[in-house]
């Protein structure tokens, strides 16, 4: 029988783990999942308050998508997407079109976030092409976070993390996230370079990995529709906040106006499959629309458009819609807000936000807010010892839940906030 301990010892010998110094870490071996929780093979659990990377949206093992995407393996698991379609492709497209803004038309299917960024990019910039236009800038917020993959990561904050590939990033200007304060200025910047900018990519109403980073819709909205007018297009990376992270379904659901591009992943499949989408406008479709070849959009993966990852995006789409998730979405929200009221005056808390089924706090402690920030492994060992799956942005606790939880976790998760704002404070 294998134990945590040698499961540990193989995991060293052969595996290296994304973000992480291999030397100062330990992986956690964990060989089941289910609703909120995570067993390791001790059997001890961990109440998964990230949703696994802020996939999760129904909980581990969920047993209706996995009788979905059981179905799907026996029936046509994978076929080629170029001169060929299938059936879950072509529903998933119909139900998710009907959930987008009205703007939204085609759905381009890829395999993750960050492609789900570079189709967008690369949509952007091909579009720009073939109307003969030279338009080398992308704009972007600072703080932002869109990938991994060399265009998303050029878009994306610039820092220790891309530092070693900063030569080889292409051009982006990057602005404030938008508050009514701050949106006169940025007009003025973007006056400045309009003819030179192909798109606007951003994160709507949440800077997720920039430290669950909030702004208002009030000033989204007035910076799309500023853009729109200038023949910027507007590329929305709802690939964390889509499928109601933020309280509505989509974040596009609390804006005046609508994008030109959306890119969709994480909680997508409910967090069982990789899977990434990219939908757009007839305004960008039709630009490659053509008797021309050459005019084609030239993207595409192995598994684009797998038929056992839309078989599971669409069982997580109908277990998204009931009654019973609505109602958990909004109990999370409100108790939420709740806790809001209740640590926003804690000593040790310099902010507490949240955005729908968002909650982040910030300790005041000023030593590095960043990634390498020394309170990180302090905070998340406090919570790890206590049975709780939270992995701290530097000084921010956050909770992405899965729509699963109960009151009764969710409270449990508060108080060892509260007793880690107690404690660890110096
Ligand atoms: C996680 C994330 C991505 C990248 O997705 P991956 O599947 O990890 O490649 C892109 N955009 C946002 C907003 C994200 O949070």
């Amino acid at each position: 029988m294998e134990t945590q301990q040698s499961w540990i010892a193989r995991d060293r010998r052969v595996n290296w783990h994304p973000y992480t110094q291999m030397k100062t870490t330990t992986h956690i071996p964990i060989v089941r999942g289910q609703g909120s929780y995570l067993f390791d093979a001790n059997g001890d659990a961990y109440l998964d308050v990230v949703s696994s990377w802020w996939v999760t949206l129904h909980g581990h093992a969920h047993p209706y998508i996995a009788q979905k995407v059981s179905e799907q393996l026996t029936t046509l698991e994978q076929v080629i997407f170029a001169g060929f379609t299938h059936p879950p492709a072509i529903e998933l497209a119909e139900r998710l079109l009907d959930l987008l803004p009205a703007n939204q038309e085609r759905i381009f299917y890829s395999d993750n976030g960050s492609t789900a960024v570079e189709v967008a990019l690369k949509m952007c910039m091909q579009y720009a092409y073939q109307h003969g236009q030279k338009k080398s800038k992308v704009l972007a917020f600072r703080n932002g976070y869109h990938g991994d993959t060399f265009g998303a990561m050029s878009v994306s904050a610039r820092g220790a993390w891309t530092a070693p590939f900063q030569d080889r990033l292409f051009e982006t200007l990057f602005i404030e996230a938008p508050t009514l304060k701050n949106l006169a200025a940025t007009f003025e910047l973007i006056d400045k370079h309009a003819a030179d900018i192909a798109c606007l990519l951003y994160e709507p109403l949440i800077q997720g990995a920039g430290g669950m980073l909030m702004h208002e819709a009030e000033p989204l909205s007035r910076l799309m529709q500023y853009c729109r007018q200038k023949s910027i297009l507007l590329v929305q990376d709802e690939v964390f906040v889509g499928f109601s992270r933020t309280g509505t379904t989509f974040a596009a659901d609390q804006l005046q106006a609508e994008p030109d591009i959306m890119c969709f992943s994480k909680g997508l499949t409910g967090g069982t499959m990789p899977l990434g989408i990219t939908s757009c406008t007839a305004l960008i479709y039709d630009a490659f629309y053509d008797d021309d070849k050459s005019r084609a959009f030239f993207h595409g993966h192995s598994f684009t458009a797998s038929p056992i990852a839309c078989a599971a995006a669409l069982a997580s789409l109908d277990l998204l819609l009931t009654a019973e998730t609505q109602a958990q979405i909004a109990m999370i929200c409100a108790q939420h807000a709740a806790f809001v009221k209740r640590v926003e005056r804690h000593r040790n808390v310099r902010a507490v936000r949240q955005c729908g089924t968002i909650l982040a706090v910030e300790w005041a402690i000023d030593r590095s807010t960043s990634y390498f920030s020394d309170l990180q492994p302090i905070l998340h060992a406090f919570f790890l010892a206590r049975g709780i799956l939270i992995r701290p942005l530097g000084n921010i606790v956050y909770l992405v839940p899965p729509y699963c939880i109960t009151v009764a976790e969710l409270e449990s998760v508060y108080a060892a906030i509260v007793k880690a704002l107690d404690e660890i404070y110096s």
